[in-house]
């Protein structure tokens, strides 16, 4: 079990010796996980282990845990969100594949023989978000039953003054 990070992973050669990563990552890392918190700070545990199935498909299994910042889309504040991510992949070499596995796995796409592991823990991170995020309704600001004085709040302040966007304007050329 290795807890070093390659970029770039041979699964056929991985699959083959039965080996594994295990480690950390910090969130900051993954640019489109970031870009969808509300705060990369934290790091994501992994754990990824290669072998091959019983159909001679290779299989990668394991975790990826994580606790992540999320804005509530109720109160708009931050939230976080323990993860726990149960890996399940077959590692595909085209794309049509993914047509023929069954439900419980997912495919992962080898790009001239290599993964990412970077990007399939970044893609299973994403995956877990949901569409939606929002505090439980006893931790949350608002309370659902409050939610339509909150939209109408909304509504106010997505629609600016002229004399506020000339504010942002001026701010924003003094910067
Ligand atoms: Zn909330």
């Amino acid at each position: 079990m290795s807890s070093h990070l390659p970029d770039f992973v041979d699964p056929w050669r991985l699959a083959e010796r039965g080996k594994g990563f295990s480690g950390q990552i910090e969130l900051a890392r993954l640019p489109r996980l970031a870009e969808a918190l509300a705060s990369p700070a934290g790091h994501a545990d992994f754990d990824l282990q290669f072998g091959w199935d019983g159909e001679k498909r290779i299989h990668i299994t394991g975790t990826v845990r994580a606790r992540l910042a999320l804005k509530c889309q109720r109160c708009l504040e931050q939230m976080n969100q323990a993860v726990d991510v149960a890996v399940n992949l077959v590692v595909i070499e085209v794309q049509e594949q993914a047509a023929l596995l069954s439900e419980d796995v997912d495919p992962v796409l080898a790009e001239e023989g290599q993964i990412s592991l970077m990007d399939l823990i970044e893609d299973e991170l994403l995956l877990s978000i949901p569409q939606v995020p929002r505090h439980a309704p006893e931790l949350c600001r608002v309370d659902p039953a409050d939610l339509e004085s909150v939209n109408e709040l909304e509504d106010t302040m997505a629609d600016p003054t002229p004399f506020a966007v000339l504010e942002g304007l001026k701010s924003k050329r003094q910067n």
